[in-house]
């Protein structure tokens, strides 16, 4: 049964207002309309002194057993001593004959008066299970949709405000308490909640670790807020287990209840993600909160239509080794050129892929771009090595190592001149599914840079498990190094750990030509940075090459 047919049988069953007024004169009129019928058709003999069960029935139903016997008292009076057996020979009733009928007429009343009760008692409990949660015994969406249509909606010069609490690493504190337990905490958050804003609003669980405070006025808000983090704390006491637990609050204003509570739901997950992400604890939405949420969106939505059009292209930062001056590899790096919101920087869209599926194709073009042209400058003479860069997820497609190993032979390319360059974060996922893979790629001959050293997730742990080639260190330290004691102390530490570890060593983001010098005297192997060039087309890359790279200057 959907919640409309439940909806429809409840009005059905438990008329109010006008309603009730039609159906007490509906019942009067089978009545009279019985008596009548039982009269003019010739008096009690014939089978129409039945139809007096029609409005016993329909009044037990309505008006419970009380409605049903009062019904079946007048049905008993009207179809009693005072109509006739037969009308036209004018035969009196046997008095034993319009008892026993009126005692059938009650039994019916009564009947179905207790059968209506179990019914609307069972619908009632299925209405109440479908708008509460089972949990926690607050209202669900469900519920809080159906509160907010019928106790906010109409007042409109109420400003209602919303209030979004999410628990924080759902499934780390899933991984300590069983099922039952987190019923528990669960619970215990609701109860502190009920106390807090019970007179204030309405409470509901809009799933696991998810509830929402829809507060009657906007003045309260933060107090109500500031109350909740008082009483709820961080640390809940399970079964004699501590736990902590951290608990973000985004907030939406309403200023018209006319809108759907749907998007103002919508806004306040969005805040509470906001505020998760920013470690804010509370978080008010905003309105570029929903714009850069489109944006992203749009984003992911034209990514894959992109994916090898002329929209995305490869652009190639030269590495230069400091020694000699000399441009031996390159760090193939995307640029796209979206029609309508121009120059997205790749820090912005690969993330987003990264999200979704899309990191592999994506992946699998960048390495199809850069082998082709890597061949075409090998056809010219240029003998150089170029770096692309993975994400964790191309960790997971098995299918990119085989594209890898065609797409050399395709179009002829040592692997030595292939250079993956792979992020700390993505080992710190699942270190030895990565490093099995890095084997296979080193066993072909491919070559591992660890990039962004130094920041992230660091452990020198990745220099022993994983087969490098090149250490990259992050720029944050080149930039630094030379203001900055400490920064110079990492770098030259690096580099003399990435000789230890028989690594060659590139320092990325040289940006002035002190920086240069003071690298080289560092014995670093390779400079990458704006100093020397920033990433070109491919079409620039071999007239740079012949005339502004350092070794032709
Ligand atoms: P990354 O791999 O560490 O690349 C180096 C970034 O530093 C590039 O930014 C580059 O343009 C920038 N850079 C180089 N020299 C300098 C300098 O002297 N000063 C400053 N301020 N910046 C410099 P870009 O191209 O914006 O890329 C950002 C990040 O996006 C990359 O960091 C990489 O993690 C990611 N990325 C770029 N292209 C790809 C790709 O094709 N695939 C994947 N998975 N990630 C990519
Ligand atoms: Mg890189
Ligand atoms: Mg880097």
């Amino acid at each position: 049964m959907n919640q409309n047919t439940g909806k429809v049988i409840q009005n059905f069953l438990n008329p109010k207002g006008v309603r009730k007024l039609i159906a007490l004169t509906l019942i009067f009129g089978l009545l009279m309309v019985s008596s009548f019928l039982v009269y003019t058709m010739g008096g009690t003999k014939l089978a129409y002194v039945h139809g007096f069960y029609i409005p016993i029935i329909i009044s037990g139903i309505i008006f419970s057993v009380p409605g049903g016997l009062i019904t079946a008292f007048f049905a008993s009076l009207l179809s009693g001593p005072i109509m006739p057996f037969d009308v036209a020979l004018e035969i009196a009733q046997p008095s034993q004959s319009w008892m026993l009928r009126s005692l059938f007429f009650f039994m019916v009343g009564g009947l179905s008066g207790i059968g209506a009760k179990i019914i609307k008692a069972y619908l009632q409990d299925l209405e109440n299970r479908l708008i509460t949660d089972s949990v926690t015994q607050l209202l669900n969406s469900r519920g809080l949709i159906e509160e907010w249509h019928q106790n906010f909606m109409p007042k409109q010069d109420m400003k209602p405000s919303l209030v979004i609490l999410r628990i924080h690493e759902l499934s780390s504190i899933e991984a300590i308490l069983n099922p039952d337990e987190m019923d528990q905490l669960f619970n215990n958050v609701a109860r502190v909640l009920k106390n807090v804003a019970k007179d204030l609003g309405v409470i509901a669980t809009l799933e696991a670790g998810t509830f929402a405070l829809l507060l009657y006025g906007s003045k309260k808000v933060k107090e109500t807020i500031a109350k909740c983090r008082h009483e709820l704390g961080n640390v809940f006491t399970i079964n004699n287990i501590p736990v902590f637990v951290n608990i973000f609050y985004g907030i939406a204003e309403i200023h018209n209840t006319r809108e759907s509570i749907i998007d103002f739901l919508h806004r306040g997950r969005i805040a509470a993600d906001k505020a998760i992400r920013n470690n804010s604890e509370i978080a008010f939405f905003e309105v570029e909160d929903e714009t850069q949420l489109l944006r992203n969106a749009k984003i992911v939505h034209d990514l894959s239509t992109a994916i090898a059009s002329p929209e995305l292209k490869l652009f190639y930062q030269p590495q230069i080794k400091l020694e000699t001056g000399r441009v031996e590899r390159l760090e193939a790096l995307v640029r796209w050129q979206h029609p309508e919101l121009g120059m997205i920087p790749p820090s912005e869209f690969i993330p987003l892929a990264e999200g979704t599926l899309l990191i592999n194709p994506f992946t699998k073009w960048v390495l199809d771009q850069t082998l082709s042209q890597l061949a075409s400058w090998r056809e010219k003479g240029c003998d150089l090595c170029v770096s692309i860069n993975f994400s964790m997820k191309n960790f997971y497609d098995s299918t990119i190592f085989d594209l890898i190993h065609q797409s050399l032979q395709k179009y002829k390319i040592p692997a030595q001149k292939l250079e993956i360059e792979v992020t700390e974060t993505a080992f710190a996922a699942n270190l030895h599914q990565v490093a099995d893979v890095l084997h296979t790629l080193r066993e072909m001959g491919v070559r591992i840079a660890i990039d962004d050293f130094g920041t992230g997730q660091s452990s020198l742990h990745y220099l022993l498990e994983l087969p490098l080639d090149v250490v990259k260190i992050d720029q944050v330290f080149i930039r630094n190094m030379l203001e900055n004691p400490d920064a110079e102390a990492i770098v030259r530490s690096a580099i003399l750990l990435g000789h230890e570890l028989k690594l060659e060593v590139v320092a990325e983001g040289v940006q002035s030509e002190a920086e240069f010098r003071k690298l080289r005297d560092l014995r670093c192997d390779y400079g990458q940075g704006f100093y020397f060039a920033e990433p070109m087309a491919s079409d620039f890359i071999s007239s740079w090459l012949l005339k502004e790279s350092p070794q032709s200057r």
